[in-house]
């Protein structure tokens, strides 16, 4: 239970992927504070946790663009703003809070604001749980992707065949520890240049990778896998096991949001049952079966100048057009 002073902002948002990353730009545009709170340690929902390497071709204005990067370009139009990210943070309670508005509390804090938009997606998306038999004996294996900074020095081994994997292979390598890559496949997931990247670090010896290979079990000092019909012993400080994210809506399904399903019903600007609680993205009941970017952007845009008259009457709805603004609103200090 947080003991901290509970932080404020005019707009609290919860979940950021695409659909909150944009309501955030959108609140902040109007010249409110915004944060943002995700439950993974980087931002960019499905696109950076489940296909980062993928391109996308239905982005409005973007005839193509891989997933991770229109997570970046989302996060530089954010930098300008009075948008704060708070990620490895799961919202797990929602109250009223008489004069402000609501209560959202995580793990580690507890955070006061006029209106909340709920942009969770499918749900927090959380690192699949490692089963590999003698994991418990070893003393420092993890789930999520790295600060590979702290990590220089140390014999790591990474496991997994998705694209964090062979990013984080890579950046441990930069950060001068002693990488082992593996996967029970021969190839592993990323964009060309991540792809490429391994492949020139693998041949310079900066990244030992064995693959395919199957990993029997971790000891207290490694793990024990098979590759070419052959036992090695691979030495090991840490050992991350990468192997994607699993939706969990469970932290959600009590608020009372009057639920559809997985669905939380959405009536004009995107209002809930709850009084200044908005809902945008795949969350939304009204995108339906059109779970689609475009169609999160425009729920976040209507929903966030809603929020933002809800918690500024002074304000219009309608938020007129950027190319007449000239410039984006001064931060506050
Ligand atoms: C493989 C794949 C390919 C796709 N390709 C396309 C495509 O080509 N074109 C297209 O238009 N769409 C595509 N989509 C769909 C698109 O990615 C989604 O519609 C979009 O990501 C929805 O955005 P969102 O922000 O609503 O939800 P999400 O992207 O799911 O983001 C929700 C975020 O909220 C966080 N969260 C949830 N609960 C909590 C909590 N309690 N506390 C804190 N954080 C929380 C989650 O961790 C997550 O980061 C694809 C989807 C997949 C899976």
């Amino acid at each position: 239970m947080p003991t901290r002073a509970p932080l404020g902002a005019d707009i609290v948002v919860i979940g950021g992927g695409p659909a909150g990353l944009h309501a955030a730009f959108y609140a902040a545009w109007r010249g409110l504070s915004v944060r943002v709170l995700e439950a993974r340690s980087e931002p960019g929902g499905q696109l950076t946790a489940l296909y980062p390497d993928k391109t996308v071709y239905d982005v409005p204005g973007v005839p193509q663009v891989r997933a991770g990067e229109l997570v970046a370009a989302l996060l530089r139009q954010l930098s300008p703003l009075d948008v704060e990210l708070h990620t490895s943070e799961v919202a797990r309670t929602l109250k009223p809070d008489g004069a402000s508005g609501w209560v959202v509390e995580t793990s580690q804090a507890r955070y006061v604001a006029g209106a909340v938009i709920l942009a969770a997606g499918m749900g927090a998306l959380l690192p699949r749980e490692v089963r590999i038999p003698g994991a418990a004996a070893h003393p420092d294996v993890r789930t999520d992707l790295p600060e590979p900074g702290e990590f220089g020095g140390r014999t790591v081994l990474v496991v997994g065949g998705v694209p964090q994997a062979a990013r984080a292979a890579l950046e441990l390598a930069a950060a001068g520890a002693a990488v082992t890559l593996t996967h029970r496949r021969v190839g592993f997931r990323g964009d060309p240049q991540t792809l490429s990247s391994l492949e020139t670090e693998r041949r310079a010896g900066r990244v030992r990778v064995l693959a395919p290979a199957t990993l029997q079990r971790l000891t207290p000092t490694g793990a024990e896998l098979t590759a070419d019909e052959q036992l090695i012993h691979v030495p090991a400080d840490t050992v991350f096991v990468l192997n994607g994210y699993l939706p969990d809506l469970s932290p959600l399904l009590p608020w009372p949001l009057a639920w559809d399903g997985e669905y939380v019903p959405d009536g004009p600007g995107g209002r809930t049952a709850l009084p200044g609680v908005y809902v945008v993205g795949d969350l939304a009941r009204s995108g339906g079966d059109f779970k689609l970017l475009s169609v999160a952007f425009a729920q976040a845009a209507i929903a966030a100048n809603h929020a933002a008259r809800h918690v500024r009457p002074e304000l219009k709805v309608r938020p007129g057009h950027s190319s007449e603004r000239g410039g984006y609103p001064a931060k506050k200090a």
